[in-house]
């Protein structure tokens, strides 16, 4: 199969003037200028017309959340039934997205709230996520941050990204940055260059992480020169977004396998969305496809309750019911972890299917994939060993120097033998008010 395809090839003659070649195709920077934004131009490369009313609708969704799409991703575009394509709906408005339902919020993370600086969500202890750019090559239907989408569709200049790197530099606690957006790779190399050294001279930051669509969407941002700087700046692991194995192409490979080849560890986030993925079948073949490309499935995400997304959602069961046919089904590390990110901000919860059947003091009852009820002896000789977090006193051999002092909270504060508390209680319990007055 050619990389230039013929429906790479009659999208490249209608966008240009002259006939260009591949060569043309493949320059990052001719795709990002010939972007398709417009309903009009969509319909024409896709030699489609929409019925009026449809149209007026489309017209009216798109005021509200634009449209992008590079030129790449829509020649994936099965023009035979593109209505049910997975490239189509990830990235043709939908009149369903204006439909407001009460549960939707605007801002379902509260990444707003969680911004101690400019571009910066800090809901973990020890790692922060920093927005480096407000741009994507092309505008996902599914968005998280719909909100945000065409709204100052600009880089954040230096003082901005300077402010949020301040904030690093004077928080010891965050060991883990993860640069995202928009799209980081947005940034030109010597501007992404910039901010990953000003990241590497910090001394505790030991992991940086990027999240990008580009492998996905314009794998040919993945160039030489691109790789050989991101290689400088080790450890560096890439995020990327696969929700469909139509995604997978020659043109994405290559670009995973220069990354690959840099030594970058690479995983994938998929979303779960309806009329796209919800399927066990589409998903075990998304992730094996993922890791024959080296790409470690890292998460599948609930979709969130961001305005504009209700027809994308699926019930939690679909999720799990995907999860069932994954696990023991299919190489571990093909098996993501599913998650839903709580509304208000209380960061990614996992979810799986009940494997824990039942249990006594010394037996536990489980069963596997196949549906097999086994048990597991429990040892009859546990010493159980009071931690008083003494450490140095401890026969478990923790090197001090580099296991820093931390506070334990939530339920791992409950487990604890050191800490006192025996339970969590809500701020505002009406009967712990009453105690107090
Ligand atoms: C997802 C996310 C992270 C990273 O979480 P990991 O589970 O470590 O991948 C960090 N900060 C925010 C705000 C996030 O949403």
């Amino acid at each position: 199969m050619s990389i230039f395809s013929t429906a790479q090839q009659e999208i490249a003659a209608q966008l240009t003037e002259e006939t260009i070649d591949l060569s043309k195709w493949k320059d990052w920077q001719w795709q990002l200028k010939n972007c398709i934004k417009s309903v009009d131009q969509f319909e024409e490369l896709l030699g489609i017309k929409l019925e009026k009313k449809l149209r007026m609708k489309i017209d009216l969704t798109v005021k509200k959340f634009p449209l992008a799409i590079t030129p790449y991703y829509m020649s994936l575009i099965n023009t035979d039934n593109y209505k049910n394509d997975p490239v189509f709906r990830q990235s043709f408005p939908a009149p369903e997205e204006l439909e407001v339902f009460k549960y939707d919020m605007s801002d379902p993370l509260s990444e707003d709230k969680d911004s101690p600086a400019p571009g910066i969500t800090h809901r973990y202890p020890d790692r922060v996520l920093f927005h480096i750019s407000n741009i994507c090559s092309m505008y996902c239907r599914h968005c998280t941050r719909k909100r945000k989408v065409g709204d100052i569709d600009s880089i954040p200049g230096k003082e901005d990204i300077m402010a949020g790197l301040d904030y690093i530099r004077s928080t010891p606690v965050v060991r883990d940055v993860l640069l995202s957006g928009g799209d980081p790779l947005m940034l030109s190399d010597e501007y992404l260059d910039w901010i990953l050294t000003e990241l590497r001279a910090i001394p505790h930051v030991q992991v940086i992480r990027i999240g990008t669509r580009m492998p996905v969407v314009l794998p040919y941002r993945i160039t030489n020169k691109l790789v050989d700087m991101l290689k400088k700046h080790h450890p560096l692991w890439i995020n990327t977004h696969f929700n469909h194995p139509r995604e997978i192409t020659a043109s994405s490979r290559e670009a995973l396998a220069m990354l690959a080849n840099a030594g970058i560890p690479l995983g994938n986030q998929t979303v779960l969305l309806a009329g796209v993925n919800d399927c066990p079948r589409i998903m075990k073949s998304l992730m094996q496809k993922l890791v024959q490309n080296r790409v470690r499935p890292y998460y599948i995400y609930q979709c969130d309750l961001s305005e504009g997304l209700t027809h994308f959602r699926t019930p939690i069961g679909k999720g799990i019911e995907i999860m069932e046919s994954l696990r023991g089904h299919t190489s571990g590390f093909a098996v993501p972890t599913y998650v839903v990110d709580a509304p208000g901000g209380g960061g990614k919860i996992p979810l799986n299917p009940t494997y824990l059947i039942s249990l006594s003091t010394n037996k536990v009852v489980l069963r596997n994939y196949e549906g097999i009820i086994t048990t597991y002896k429990e040892p009859d000789s546990y010493e159980k060993i009071f931690c008083d977090r003494q450490c140095d006193k401890c026969e478990l051999q923790l090197k001090l120097d580099d296991a820093e002092e931390y506070l334990t909270i939530g339920i791992e504060k409950l487990l604890s033998d050191h800490d006192k508390t025996i339970s969590l209680t809500p701020k505002n319990n009406e009967r712990m008010e009453r105690r107090t007055s």
